[in-house]
């Protein structure tokens, strides 16, 4: 059998890709899902979806990626959509600078980011405690979406596009000879060629790359979220995505009247068994497989609920009613790794998409296509090229290279210890 491109992975990367690239003309597309989709990262995802990020090339992702999102939108007659709630950053007296000069490297990126003061955010969120706030920045325009419903509404324009979706088909290696990749080999030893092949396989990638005897840096760290629900039902609708630098505390209303809420400290470098547990099933079962973390749950959220309730002082902050956790790939830089890999033609990889996938992932996966394509790149994504980071090196995860601030530290110590998800 023989397609004109092949995409390994049914998460948000993947199907972005196939149907870019039957929207770029190809008939002949054939996603390969190991599980079901959404059975990955993209199923577990909060789905905050925020412009505040440092690096430059994250800040056009997003923004494509919301241009995407529009599209997806109106294609479904809004069942899918990204529900504007705003993001806001709140930082203390010491982060006053940086949160200036935050603000002003986003306008320049094209950010619509707004600084505030503790008065005007008291004003604009009521209930909201602003007592040891001294800088804000608001972008209104950000705002959460279902993940699942984000793929599958993808899933179902792919579908009617043309492109073709086989789920329970695992590949087991890319084939490749002479530099240049021919195809796959599923698990039952089946194999499809093509000209053009995409890897998008999420925390399995690393996997997937071993087995067919090439190679990235990539390693997995643990993502907990809390679910929080809100007495105060006539605040709900003022309530924003929410980055506490000052508390370390990321709070996202993916639903009026609840909060998704988790701590940096929440988040960490998976135990060796834990991730191949979770490898072997599906991201979905680190819930029963991570002993780890239950050890930290109820510690975790005795932590989260005090500083929910510190800074939503009014809304009647109630107990936690559920949790859920998935692995994270993360990169030595905490960038993803976006291109074609290195000295092999036709093999294409987006993945390392850290605790930020579903924000960017929508044009990640339209840059892969566009690569593939050999057409003209919506964002320039060669600052993730795949040759960045040596692959034979040991490294820790290190989830304070992700800090929205990094770019805009004084040469003091910054008191802000956001880093990592959400
Ligand atoms: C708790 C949690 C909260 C998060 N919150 C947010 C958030 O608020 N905002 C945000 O932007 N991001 C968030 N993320 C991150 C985001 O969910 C991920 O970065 C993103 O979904 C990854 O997408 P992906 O397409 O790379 O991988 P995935 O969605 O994991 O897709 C990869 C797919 O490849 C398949 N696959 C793997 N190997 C093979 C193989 N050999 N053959 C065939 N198929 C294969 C897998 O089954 C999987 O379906 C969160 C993540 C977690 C865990």
């Amino acid at each position: 059998m023989n397609v004109q491109a092949i995409v390994v992975g049914g998460g948000i990367v993947g199907l972005s890709a196939g149907w870019h690239l039957i929207q770029g003309g190809l008939r002949q597309v054939l996603v390969l899902e190991r599980h079901i989709l959404a059975s990955g990262g993209t199923g577990l995802g909060t789905g905050s979806v925020h412009t505040q990020r440092w690096h430059p090339t994250d800040s056009a992702l997003i923004l494509r990626s919301m241009h995407v999102m529009r599209e997806l939108s109106e294609r479904s007659g809004g069942a899918f959509r990204l529900y504007p709630v705003g993001r806001l950053t709140l930082a203390g007296e010491r982060d006053v600078a940086i949160v200036q000069n935050y603000g002003r490297h986003l306008r320049t990126v094209g950010v619509d980011a707004v600084t505030l003061s503790p008065r005007e955010v008291a004003r604009r969120f009521p209930g909201i405690n602003v007592s040891d706030v001294a800088v804000a920045l608001h972008t209104e325009g950000d705002g959460v979406v279902y993940p699942p419903l984000l793929l599958w509404t993808l899933a179902g324009l792919f579908r009617n596009d043309g492109g073709t979706i086989w789920e329970g088909c695992e590949v087991r290696r890319i084939v490749a000879d002479g530099g240049v990749a021919r195809g796959i080999e599923l698990a039952n030893g089946d194999r499809i060629e093509s000209d053009r092949i995409i890897v998008a396989a999420g925390i399995w990638t690393r996997q997937l790359l071993r087995a067919s005897g090439f190679d990235l840096a990539l390693k997995h760290s643990v993502a907990h979220t809390t679910v929080v629900t809100l007495g105060r039902a006539d605040l709900w609708p003022g309530v924003s995505s929410l980055l506490d630098g000052i508390q370390g505390l990321i709070a996202i209303p993916r639903n009026p009247g609840t909060i998704m809420a988790s701590n940096v400290s929440g988040e960490y470098e998976a135990r060796e068994e834990t991730a191949q547990a979770v490898l072997e099933a599906s991201s979905v079962a680190v819930r029963l497989t991570d002993a780890a973390l239950a050890e930290r749950k109820s510690a975790q959220q005795r932590l989260i609920l005090k500083q929910l309730r510190h800074r939503y002082r009014d809304h009647d902050v109630r107990g936690a009613v559920g949790h859920w956790a998935g692995l994270l790939d993360g990169t030595p830089d905490s960038h993803p790794y976006v291109g074609p890999y290195p000295g092999v033609d036709a093999l294409w990889v987006g993945c390392g998409l850290t605790g930020y996938g579903v924000q960017r992932g929508p044009g990640i996966g339209e840059a892969l296509a566009q690569l593939a394509l050999e057409r003209p790149l919506s964002v320039d994504v060669g600052a993730y090229r795949l040759d960045r980071c040596d692959h034979a090196r040991n490294f820790r995860i290190d989830i304070s290279g992700d800090n929205p601030f990094e770019g805009f530290r004084e040469p003091r110590q910054s008191s802000v210890t956001v880093a990592g998800r959400g």
